[in-house]
């Protein structure tokens, strides 16, 4: 285990150890710690939700929290499997506003649930966009109102895929902020 104040990534299940590596390296373009993967737990079935078939997103954040590895400062979960709030019909992804966890789902990203499965690369660029967006929140940045900055609210795939992975200057200085506060 690395030292204090690190970023875990846990994967859920089977995550492809390839979109790992590229979660690595762009996280630690972007944020000021260690990145480090984190053994990978079964999959989630804990969070499995019998009436919609899907799998409640809190759920997961919560088992995440109790399962960090001491020094843990964020932990950022990934899973294959569709995610849910009880309000909203889908996620990408959730976090907790601040909070200590995130957790990202490949299942509507890699578009294997659609006709349309996409190739590698976008995927990873997309797992990395939400990844950072959900770990912004952890940082208690909220939604903006920049459609190219990594913190706007995505509804739809094509807007994560025209949005930058990087936060905008705003955003910067917000999350420069909650660094300053020990956050
Ligand atoms: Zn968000
Ligand atoms: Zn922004």
């Amino acid at each position: 285990m690395p030292e204090d104040n690190f970023i875990g990534l846990r994967p859920y299940g089977q995550i492809d150890l390839d979109i790992l590596e590229v979660l690595v390296k762009e996280l630690r373009q972007l944020f000021p710690f260690p990145i480090v993967i984190l053994e990978a737990c079964a999959p989630p079935d804990f969070a499995y939700d019998r009436g919609r078939q899907q799998y409640l997103a809190k759920a997961i954040l919560n088992d995440l929290v109790k399962n960090a590895p001491q020094g843990c400062k964020r932990i950022a979960g990934l899973t294959d499997v569709d995610l849910f709030l009880p309000i909203l019909t889908f996620v990408y992804g959730e976090a907790m506003l601040p909070g200590q966890a995130a957790v990202v789902s490949t299942y509507r990203l890699s578009g294997k649930n659609s006709e349309n499965p996409v190739p590698f690369e976008m995927l990873a660029k997309r797992v990395v966009k939400e990844v950072v967006h959900e770990l912004g929140h952890t940082f208690n940045l909220v939604h903006c109102d920049n459609k190219d900055c990594v913190m706007s609210f995505a509804h739809e795939l094509d807007h994560i895929d025209k949005k930058a992975v990087r936060f905008c200057r705003y955003c910067s200085v917000l999350f420069s902020d909650a660094l300053g506060q020990g956050l």
